[in-house]
């Protein structure tokens, strides 16, 4: 059995050559304005290059021969050079743009598409503000690989390529002492990088927790709890230790930035200062030009900034791996509950479930279902009783195919679930929980969701059915009343009965059904009860039961004991055997527990 564990981020981050071919593969359909980029890249390195060649220009022609046009056709240059490669920078900026959202669109996209395919294993295992930072930040990051580390990593490797071809050309003497400083940039960054791709993989880490456990607390249900229980104080305390150590991390994540950025300044200042010391000799012996070393200088500012820069994309690179491996990650998920390649067709599906011989654990080593073998026939029903944690719940969970089992197999008309469409599926069976869920949308949306192609006529006949129809007509604006989490608030009742609607449209074969535990009042149980009549006629049904009417009517009892059936028969037949069901029937069903 897989054992998920999505928590863990990657660590260690050293990029291999799957890495970085597989990215290429995500940014490779864009390489039509990749090539357009880069082209631009190119001019405005080429363009940068002109300025320092006009002061050269100036200084040594322009000033000494009092050449007024001269000087002033260099200054517009100078003034227009820059211009030029503005307006390319703007254009590029859009294409880069337009490229980077198309690759999060796409990765968005196929991470939605894998995880709606995910198995409700996967949903009970993991935290939501994980999915969501991984969808929000970690795929919004790719827009910073792209437009930041990629075009980075080409502008300023064009920029000093260019600029050390020129000064190599100017003198190369003095092009020897700017590049000799150079090391003394390239050095400490293994370290620094390594700091600050540790910082940065945990601050994300942190980031989630944070935003998880704001989610969590600052919801109707998790406000609920803290206020209930009184333990505002301690959530409280628990936001600010997570909060806290979001701050300590960014604190150390910058400063290891800064410092890295002080030395690299010092560094830069360096250069210039030995030029000036060895050009300024080589002027006073009459070997160069006071316009060289000026040009020269110019050209180290052109040298430096980008070399600085590169070595800061060396980390940077290290980063969009680690976010890369992120989003792979979720791309890469096991779909645990598959839909089959050739599925089988039911044409005109019965309504027949079986399970044999069952085995389900959740984790590893521990069966929470053994050996639970039972058939429903077509339009009967069975009822489900056992104490707390029996497997019940779970023993549903296999008949709608959430999870399959570890052992045995659960058809579905003789066919195994495994092989039928997941869509065929949920077509032929349909489950009303006491937890309903109902959209942020209009009650009719709702509705449709079941039946998306209903006729007014059709929709009207299930709320009748369901003993919806008059709350309905009494809505603001009747079908068209938008309800669910932010919306006009139904009743837990009217929600029950509105679900209980969708699942009239829906007509399914089985119906699995968790009756109430939770005590509403008696006119809106019987409502419901009213409600479920016309559902159960003629279709199987599957029950948890806790209500007397409905083990009554069972055609069969599963009584289930540590996830085995321990009895199975009728009501009469099992109440006589005075075994485990007779016992369950003092507690639960009869006398006053009874409406429970
Ligand atoms: P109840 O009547 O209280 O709803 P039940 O008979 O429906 O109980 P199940 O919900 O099927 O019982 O749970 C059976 C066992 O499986 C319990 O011990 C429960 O703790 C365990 N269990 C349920 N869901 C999970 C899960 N996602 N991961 C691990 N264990 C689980």
């Amino acid at each position: 059995m897989y054992h998920f564990d999505y928590r863990e981020a990657p660590k260690g981050v050293k990029p291999t050559r799957g890495d970085f071919a597989r990215i290429a593969r995500y940014l490779l359909p864009a390489w039509r304005p990749s090539v357009l980029i880069l082209g631009c890249i190119l001019v405005t390195s080429l363009l940068g290059l002109i300025p320092p060649l006009l002061i050269r220009e100036i200084i040594d022609r322009a000033i000494p021969q009092k050449d007024g046009a001269l000087l002033t056709w260099h200054v517009a240059g100078m003034i227009a050079a820059p211009l030029i490669s503005g307006l390319i920078g703007v254009w590029m900026n859009y294409l880069v743009t337009v490229m980077s959202q198309g690759v999060m669109f796409d990765l968005r996209d196929e991470m939605y598409g894998k995880l709606l395919r995910q198995s409700l294993r996967f949903f009970t295992n993991i935290k939501s503000g994980e999915i969501l930072s991984r969808i929000q930040n970690d795929v919004g990051g790719v827009q910073g690989v792209v437009s930041g580390t990629l075009v980075s990593l080409a502008t300023n490797s064009l920029v000093v390529v260019t600029t050390l071809v020129v000064l190599f050309r100017m003198d190369w003497r003095l092009s020897l002492i700017a590049v000799g400083v150079l090391p003394l940039f390239i050095l400490p960054t293994r370290r620094v990088g390594q700091i600050r791709s540790r910082l940065s993989s945990q601050t994300q880490e942190r980031l989630a927790e944070m935003t998880s456990t704001v989610q969590e607390t600052l919801s109707v249900s998790g406000f609920l709890l803290a206020r209930l229980f009184g333990a505002q104080a301690h959530e409280g305390n628990r936001f600010r230790e997570k909060a806290g150590a979001v701050r300590e991390l960014q604190i150390r994540q910058s400063m290891a930035g800064r410092w890295f950025l002080m030395w690299l300044l010092m560094f830069a200042s360096i250069g210039p200062a030995l030029i000036y010391l060895f050009g300024g000799y080589e002027s006073i012996a009459g070997r160069i030009t006071v316009g060289t070393i000026v040009a020269f200088v110019t050209y180290l500012g052109r040298l430096y900034g980008p070399a600085s820069a590169l070595v800061n994309v060396h980390v940077d690179i290290m980063s969009a791996v680690a976010l890369f491996r992120r989003i792979f990650e979720y791309l890469d998920l096991p779909v645990e509950v598959a839909d089959p390649k050739n599925p089988t067709r039911l044409p005109h599906p019965r309504g027949e479930l079986r399970f044999e011989a069952v085995w389900m654990g959740y984790e590893e080593g521990r069966w929470t279902l053994e050996d639970v073998s039972f058939e429903a026939l077509p339009g009967k029903m069975v009822a489900l009783v056992g104490p707390s944690g029996a497997g019940k719940t779970t023993l549903t969970y296999l008949a709608s195919r959430l999870y399959d089992p570890g052992r045995g197999r659960v058809t579905f008309d003789g066919v195994d679930l495994r092989a039928l469409a997941l869509d065929d599926l949920s077509r032929y069976t349909a489950k009303v929980t006491q937890e309903t869920t109902l959209f942020h949308a209009s009650v009719e949306e709702n509705l449709r969701y079941a039946k998306p192609d209903a006729t007014p006529a059709e929709l009207e006949r299930a709320c009748r059915l369901a003993q919806i129809q008059d709350v309905i007509e009494n809505l603001p604006q009747g079908l068209a009343t938008v309800v669910g989490e932010r919306g006009y608030k139904l009743s837990g009742g009217e929600k029950q009965r509105l679900a209980i609607a969708r699942v009239v449209l829906r007509d399914p074969r089985l119906l699995i059904l968790d009756e109430a535990t939770s005590s509403l009042d008696s006119r809106s149980e019987a409502l419901i009860q009213q409600a479920l009549e016309p559902l159960l006629e003629g279709r199987t049904s599957l029950v948890i039961a806790h209500r007397l009417s409905t083990i009554l009517r069972a055609d069969m009892i599963l009584v289930m004991e540590r996830g085995r059936i321990v009895e199975r028969g009728v009501h009469t037949e099992l109440l006589a055997r005075g075994g485990l069901y007779s016992r369950l029937y003092e507690q639960q069903f009869s006398g006053a527990a009874v409406s429970t």
